[in-house]
């Protein structure tokens, strides 16, 4: 099956974006039979970063972060959104079948426009550029964040649409694949950890930066003699996505004893991040910060399949619209 998702460069990559959609993404491209196209959203991030010099190197954060959670590409089609110009020719066809008001209901608009962020007119036709972004592949499973359901039934919608009003199934209605654990994974204040929240852990600090974040995750007051409740507590719901089975129980009891602090356990999520991605951090400061060049070679190693994909759709939707 090909299976397809991306990351914005409006940021550094967190753990919700590892957790949600870059793990599952190269779980699922490592079998085999499946074929991957995973990318980068730099044109996305223009909705809400506008210096160039800070979104180049937010790519390269990106990428590395594929990269040191095992991208390979020589399995997997992997570019930047920008290089393949169709993305923005489809998007233009695709803004002429989607009705206003289904953009108006986008809650990702909602609540970006509700925090402050500028309500451009990119921000508000970017599921349109998404579901350009989808159905230039024929992708059909998308491994997403429960942020993005939403988004991926618009993109069926639009597809829909055009498919009718063409008379062929010319676009691939895709399917998302949300994992129900690792739906919304909260940022330090306990909403959706996301770049553009400034509410996020970067696993890829430096261990006093990191830990300077961890210790800010927002905890209630209980006194430190008391028992805490675990299932309320924004740590313990970190710790429980990293930690085993063993780790998780053994912290349980811990928070139900009395007399653990909230300063320990967020030490003790600390101490689990670095241990588990030892890895992936040595990984990543290898692309980031060692050999810049490989990571360049490795972003366009891709970009030609794409481009070639990419063609083919375009090519059957402008003979079906008159423009071939
Ligand atoms: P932005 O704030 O710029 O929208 P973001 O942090 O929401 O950035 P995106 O690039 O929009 O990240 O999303 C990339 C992928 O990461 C999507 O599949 C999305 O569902 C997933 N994702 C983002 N945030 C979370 C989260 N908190 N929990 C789980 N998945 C997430
Ligand atoms: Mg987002």
């Amino acid at each position: 099956m090909r299976i397809l998702t991306g990351i914005q460069s409006s940021g550094r990559p967190h753990l919700g974006n590892i957790l949600g959609a870059i793990k599952p993404a190269v779980d699922l491209s490592l079998q085999p039979g499946n074929d991957s196209f995973l990318f980068i959203a730099d044109l996305h991030s223009l909705t809400s970063l506008r210096d160039g010099t800070t979104r180049r190197e937010y790519v390269r954060a990106i990428a590395a972060t594929w990269l040191a959670f095992g991208l390979d590409t020589n399995r997997s089609t992997f570019w930047r959104q920008s290089r393949v110009q169709e993305h923005t020719e489809l998007y233009w066809y695709l803004n002429c079948f989607t009705p206003k008001p289904m953009l108006e209901n986008a809650t990702s608009f909602k609540d970006k426009s509700e925090k402050g962020l500028e309500a451009n007119a990119g921000l508000f036709t970017y599921p349109v550029l998404q579901a350009a972004d989808i159905l230039l592949y024929d992708a059909e499973v998308i491994p997403v964040g429960k942020d993005q359901r939403q988004h991926i039934e618009m993109t069926r919608d639009i597809a829909g649409t055009l498919n009718r009003a063409v008379g062929e199934a010319i676009l691939v209605l895709p399917e998302p694949r949300i994992d129900e654990r690792l739906m919304v994974i909260p940022g330090i204040d306990g909403q959706k950890m996301s770049k553009s929240y400034n509410n996020y852990i970067d696993i890829f600090l430096p261990e006093n930066e990191l830990w300077k974040v961890v210790k800010k995750i927002k905890s209630d007051s209980t006194p430190l003699e008391e028992p805490k409740n675990p299932d309320t507590d924004i740590t313990f719901q970190l710790f429980s996505l990293l930690g085993s089975d063993e780790q998780i129980q053994e912290q349980r009891s811990l928070y139900e004893a009395g007399g653990y602090g909230y300063g320990q356990a967020k030490k003790a999520l600390y101490e689990l991040i670095i241990q588990k991605y030892a890895t992936e951090r040595e990984r990543f400061n290898y692309y980031m910060h060692e050999n810049p060049d490989a990571l360049e070679t490795e972003l366009q190693a891709g970009e030609e399949k794409a481009r070639a994909v990419a063609r083919q759709t375009i090519r059957r939707v402008r003979e079906k619209l008159g423009f071939s």
